[in-house]
């Protein structure tokens, strides 16, 4: 059951992504970059620190609420919701669940007012699916740590102020592979000499957000960078991934909810042999798929919203474990988010094709939420083992 506070949270965002977002949305798409004013205005209305505790100057919404929000934004423009639900989910979630009380004073302040946006830099140019394989090395000096290594597809990896950057400090593990035991996670202020964009992606969608390559050449950082144990870093990477990937699953949600909404509005504009596309049955059936998708993605991401919220399951979930019901919930909505738009692009005909009308774009930035924060079909793989593990 959804509160009122949690639907205010929600129209609050819609306001404001169909106000400040979307009259914008295809300049920004075309000029492949967000303007820095869209994040202070964020900021300001406190969408920066959405799961970050009143103490450190955050809203401290709950996780309902606060997916309720991304997925109005990505209503909006999933790049901005992308570049939020890094920013609101992993990174503040790592700090909070294994920071050190100073290292939560000297980051969470200015990650909450957007003084600060964060990244997450786990994949390599090697190391996607696989994050055990990563090659980043961490090697310890006197004072603290030296950072060297490739960081592959970081999103807002340029403008963020704030790296949470997984690299090896120990042990090659076995069995010819590097394996994770030997991986620990950094906070690195952007600004430390010694890290440079290498590279700008040119994607198919989400082309505003900004998907960058970071080299680390001799990077020099204290003792107090090091989040969590020395060996812990996988270990804080993949629960980072659970609100991460909730959140990937209400941008995706939000691209489906867009789809839909312009899909309807236009089946009933357009008229072809003498009567509304929505007359026809093949268009309502498409229409009544968009529905039910759309429903179950929401019911889904609602119900793990409730479950993140307890920290465990419902009596009833199946898979029993929350990295797997957050898995399902991002297969869930990305999938929503491709079919709808893609049978949005349908209804649109011609014109669906031409970049003038939104649902191209919807199209493309759906298909990226079925790759990152783990490909669905990993996910699937992580889903399966879970219920197999957990079956009477
Ligand atoms: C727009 C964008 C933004 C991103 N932002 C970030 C970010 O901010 N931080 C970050 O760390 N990373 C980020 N990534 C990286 C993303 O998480 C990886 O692309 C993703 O995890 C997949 O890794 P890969 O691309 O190396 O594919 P691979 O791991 O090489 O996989 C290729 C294909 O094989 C499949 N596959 C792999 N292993 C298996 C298996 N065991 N069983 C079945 N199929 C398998 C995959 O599903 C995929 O279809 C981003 C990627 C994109 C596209």
């Amino acid at each position: 059951m959804v509160t009122d506070e949690q639907l205010e949270i929600r129209a609050l965002a819609r306001e404001f992504a169909a106000g400040e977002i979307r009259p914008h949305v295809e300049a920004w798409d075309a000029a492949r970059e967000l303007p820095g004013e869209i994040f202070e205005k964020l900021g300001e209305l406190g969408f920066a620190g959405m799961r970050i505790p009143e103490a450190y100057g955050g809203l401290d919404l709950d996780i309902a609420s606060y997916l309720l929000a991304l997925e109005a934004l990505g209503w909006g423009d999933p790049a901005v919701a992308l570049a939020l639900a890094i920013h609101n989910g992993p990174v503040p979630g790592a700090i909070l669940a294994h920071g050190s009380e100073a290292q939560k004073e000297r980051w969470l302040p200015e990650l909450a007012s957007g003084e600060r946006l964060a990244a997450f830099a786990l994949s390599e140019p090697e190391a996607g699916s696989d994050p055990g394989g990563l090659e980043a090395r961490a090697t310890k000096t006197a004072g603290g740590w030296q950072l060297d290594g490739t960081k592959r597809w970081v999103t807002n990896g340029d403008r963020a102020g704030l790296l949470l950057l997984f690299a090896r400090s120990g042990s090659e593990g076995g069995e010819g592979r590097p394996g994770g035991e030997g991986i620990s996670a950094f906070l690195l202020p952007r600004e430390t000499p010694g890290i440079e964009v290498s590279g700008r992606e040119r994607t198919l969608g989400f082309s505003a957000s900004e998907t960058v390559t970071l080299t680390l050449d001799g990077v020099e950082v204290g003792d107090d960078a090091l989040l969590g144990g020395e060996g812990e870093g996988l270990r804080i990477a993949l629960g980072a991934l659970e609100i991460g990937r909730a959140g990937v699953a209400a941008l995706a949600l939000g691209i489906a909810e867009a789809a839909r909404e312009h899909a309807l509005r236009y089946a009933d504009e357009r008229e072809q042999f003498g009567s509304p596309l929505s007359g026809f049955g093949a268009i309502q059936e498409k229409l009544a798929g968009m529905e039910l998708r759309v429903a179950q993605a929401r019911a889904l991401l609602l119900d793990v919203a409730g479950e993140l919220e307890a920290g465990s399951p419902g009596p009833l979930a199946t898979p029993r474990s929350l990295r797997a019901r957050c898995a399902l919930a991002k297969i869930a909505a990305s999938e929503a988010a491709m079919w709808c738009s893609d049978e949005a692009v349908q209804i649109f005909g011609g014109y669906g094709y031409m970049r003038d009308y939104p649902v191209e774009k919807l199209m493309r930035d759906a298909k990226g939420t079925e790759i990152f924060e783990g490909s669905n079909e990993v996910l699937r793989m992580l889903v399966a083992r879970d219920a197999v593990g957990g079956a009477d």
